[in-house]
């Protein structure tokens, strides 16, 4: 086919993803779509895959995205006439430890909480089921009955027929080149044999993304690894439709192939793929081709295969395949626009789930191309969670490798990464470090998690169950209710938006009401266009042409690019990155007051200070932005001070705050107070997918103001009906129980929704969950009130109480549901 000079839409890359994307482009939106592919359709990662297709993650928007997929392979045939080799064989997950263990019935839980049916079975089923499988050390096994097995390569090529249905024209031996930018847009994809105009560009280029993205000035941080497989001669006695194994506490995964077995694993000692070329490059010539066999790697995998399934000695290794593919930092992909630019949409980084997640990644980037809105809840894999670090190779490599290595290893709750740290620390890291601080890492951020006391290891000791640290948090947690705490958040990503339009750019942007007058602080949220929360962050009034805007760490890159993304074309308006500036002290507790009005002349009485306000006071000869706000429940203020003088602002509110009893106090403290509270938290309890009003954040909403806001047709079509589902607290009353999110919640004996929030309240003395209860006829108080509710916690069913107001009421007993 010859190369049009013109397109609505250029995919680049013909693996599974950019012929995904191209299909559904062309299926569901009837785009004029071009997919250019440097070499032959599947010639990158994706002819050399082992074809396993699991379902289950642990974020419910990405398992819907891989149910997708499954269905979209079971059925694709029918209408392309190319089988894509799906066979539903189901997937054992085998666990030789308690721990092992305890995480598989957490993992049946999260399977039940997204409405899948995963069994848990004794060794002797396992022997049944798979009968030359060595049992002897299991404690029992996982079985997902959906899941399966695919041909990649047929998928694949099934998906670009489909996608010539229905109207996009695909090119082969056409290279991607570079881009003619205008701004931040691309106005042209340059090629070898010549320029498209174009209006948005989808990056599917597999592990040269990140070569094809840097070509626009955009950062895609992935980096390749070299995965092996071995495909063994045909194994006597092997059922053709065994089920896929995954082996994690032995590192392998197994999976039947014309009466063999494809074994792979991930071993802890990656090897990563970069070149002599400039930066590292993945060559261009890189068609079909595989590195050389690397049996002494393998070693390591072969000896756990054998054990397991002791029939593979007898038999010989037809092929070992040793292919390249992307992995990223945090092991989960890259989807959707990328901050640099406004019409270049990524979908890499596929962490050898690549096969699995095809289908509904296509779909879902085909949705957020057209609309430019994630069509749900992508927050983990969305291109905007990285930040400037990840254009740091070297680090990107190194914690890529650490992802990787632990790819089978438990998943402890609360565990850290420990590679690239520490990489960005708060001038008071050396002060918080003498005083024992054991610190977490968030987007490169060193931050205090806790406080060990004397006579306990200042590190993290991770077990199923209450870790290490939960007795000195409880101290802290009560440290911060009963007298009172400093907290060090300076990581927090801070924003300034100036201009003469401020006011009206950032009215249209907020659900909630930032017109107030200078000194006013608001919590807001952010909205698209179904009225789901895209931000929740603060808006303090400095001038009425300025104003400060506050949110979470992880979400600086997020924030700022909605935020930028919806300002209207000509605004007066210039928004600015001041997270570097400022540090941020946040004084909460009964006495913060005492030790504030201890270091400043301000008065910072309730009167002169009030709640939700912002003054700028002096501390230590600094000038300090004073924000009257909390996320504990308690008196407080966020200090956020020059960043060059936090150390000094921090040593005199510790020596002012002696007679008190001020004391630092770290996130695991601010987490358990928050959760009595009922404080929501973006990315778990309220995301892209929930909007205010079934978030019970409707007070936070402008409603009464006749004034358009981004969202706010969305929730009038929801107002004065029932919502479909609604927020809700949990309270557990047996001690033991450790609730780590996604249990199943259970209203009279049925699902009814999940938690998306769950931990400790050290005042109450009780696990604290929250999550939405669902109800096709809607949810009233009455209908929330008049169940009787239990959580399913690890498959085990525990009684739980239900609250609708915060659980911590301090004028009251503490204790309300
Ligand atoms: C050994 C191994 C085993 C695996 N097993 C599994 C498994 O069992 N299950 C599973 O789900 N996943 C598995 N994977 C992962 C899976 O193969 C990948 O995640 C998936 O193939 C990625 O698809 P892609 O479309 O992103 O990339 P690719 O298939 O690499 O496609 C990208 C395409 O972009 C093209 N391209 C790049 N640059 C340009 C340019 N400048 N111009 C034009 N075209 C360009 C390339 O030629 C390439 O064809 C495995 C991977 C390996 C290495």
């Amino acid at each position: 086919m010859n190369l049009p000079d013109r397109a609505q839409i250029v995919v680049i890359g013909g693996g599974i993803i950019g012929c995904s994307t191209a299909y559904h482009l062309a299926r569901d939106h009837k785009a004029d779509v071009v997919l250019l592919e440097q070499g032959k359709l599947t010639s990158g990662s994706t002819w050399h895959a082992a074809g396993l297709v699991g379902q289950l993650r642990s974020s419910a928007s990405i398992t819907r995205v891989l149910k997708y997929s499954v269905d979209l392979y079971r059925r694709l045939d029918a209408e392309t006439g190319l089988a894509t080799g799906w066979k539903m064989t189901g997937c054992l997950r085998l666990a030789t430890n308690a721990d092992r263990w305890t995480e598989f019935k957490r993992l049946a839980t999260t399977a039940r909480s997204f409405g899948m049916d995963m069994h848990l079975l004794s060794p002797a089923e396992v022997k049944a089921m798979w009968p030359l499988m060595e049992t002897g050390d299991l404690v029992g096994a996982s079985w997902l009955p959906t899941d399966g097995q695919a041909s990649p390569s047929d998928i694949t090529q099934s998906l670009a027929r489909g996608a010539r249905m229905h109207g996009a024209r695909i090119v082969e031996g056409v290279r991607v080149t570079g881009f003619a930018m205008e701004g931040r847009r691309i106005r042209a994809v340059k090629t070898d044999k010549g320029d498209i105009a174009c209006d948005k560009v989808v990056n599917c280029a597999g592990q040269w993304a990140r070569q094809v993205g840097a070509m626009a000035g955009i950062s895609v941080p992935l980096q390749p690894v070299r995965h092996q497989y071995i495909i063994s001669e045909r194994i006597p006695g092997l059922a053709t439709d065994a089920p896929t194994i995954r082996d994690p506490d032995r590192r392998t995964y197994f999976k039947e192939e014309v009466g063999g077995l494809v074994m792979g694993g991930y071993e802890p000692n990656p090897q990563p793929w970069t070149t002599d070329l400039p930066d590292g490059d993945v060559p261009d010539d890189w068609e079909f081709r595989l590195f050389d066999d690397d049996y002494d790697h393998f070693e390591q995998h072969m000896s756990q295969a054998l054990a397991r399934v002791p029939a593979l000695a007898e038999v010989g290794v037809k092929q070992m395949i040793n292919g390249p593919e992307s992995f990223t930092p945090d092991g989960n992909f890259i989807l959707g626009v990328a901050p640099e630019c406004d019409n270049m949409f990524v979908g890499a980084g596929f962490n050898a789930f690549g096969i699995a997640s095809g289908g509904g990644a296509g779909w879902v980037l085909a949705e957020w191309t057209v609309s430019g809105e994630a069509p749900l809840d992508l927050w983990v894999v969305d291109i905007r969670r990285f930040s400037g670090l990840h254009r740091d190779r070297q680090w990107v490599c190194d914690r890529t490798l650490e992802a990787y290595g632990k790819h089978y290893t438990i998943a402890f709750p609360h565990e850290e990464y420990e590679s690239g740290r520490p990489r960005i620390v708060s001038p008071l890291y050396e002060r918080l470090k003498a005083r024992r601080a054991v610190f977490g890492s968030k987007l490169g951020w060193e931050r205090p998690n806790w406080f060990a006391p004397q006579g306990i290891d200042p590190r993290d000791v991770y077990s199923m169950g209450r870790q290490n640290w939960f007795g000195p948090v409880g101290e802290e947690h009560r440290h911060v209710r009963d007298v009172v705490g400093i907290f060090d958040q300076s990581s927090f990503a801070k924003y300034e938006v100036r201009g003469a339009d401020a006011e009206r750019a950032l009215d249209w942007i907020c659900a909630n009401d930032v017109t107030r007058p200078p000194g006013r602080v608001t919590y807001t949220q952010l909205l698209n266009t179904r009225g789901g929360i895209e931000a929740d962050l603060t808006v303090a009034r400095l001038a009425p042409d300025r104003f400060y805007i506050v949110t979470g760490t992880g979400f600086r890159t997020h924030d700022l690019a909605w935020i930028r993304d919806h300002l209207s074309d000509g605004a007066k308006v210039d928004l600015a990155d001041v997270t570097e500036e400022y540090g941020t002290l946040s004084l909460m507790g009964s006495r913060a007051r005492e030790v504030l009005q201890n270091v400043t002349s301000a008065d910072v009485s309730n009167a002169a200070f009030p709640f939700a306000h912002i003054r700028e006071i002096r501390i230590a000869g600094q000038a300090v932005r004073a924000i009257r706000i909390t996320y504990v429940g308690e008196l407080g203020w966020e200090l956020h001070v020059p960043i060059g003088a936090i150390g000094e602002v921090f040593d005199a509110l510790m020596a002012a705050g002696k007679g008190a009893g001020v004391r630092p106090v770290g996130y695991r403290a601010l987490e358990s107070l928050r959760l009595e509270k009922g404080y929501r938290a973006w990315g778990s309890d309220i995301t892209p997918n929930d909007t205010p009003i079934e978030a019970g954040l409707a007070w936070a909403v402008k409603m009464r103001r006749n004034v358009p806001f981004m969202g706010r047709a969305a929730l009038e079509a929801q107002a004065g009906k029932l919502p479909a589902k609604r927020f809700a607290g949990f309270l557990i009353d047996d001690p033991e129980t450790v609730l780590v999110g996604r249990e199943t919640i259970l209203r009279d004996g049925e699902a009814v929704g999940y938690l998306t929030s769950g931990g400790y309240g050290y005042t109450l003395q009780k696990s604290i969950g929250y999550g939405y209860v669902r109800n096709g006829g809607g949810v009233s108080d009455d209908h929330l009130l008049s169940g009787t509710y239990e959580l399913v916690v690890a498959n085990e069913i525990v009684p739980a109480r239900i609250g609708l107001m915060p659980f911590f009421d301090p004028a009251g007993d503490r204790v309300r549901v």
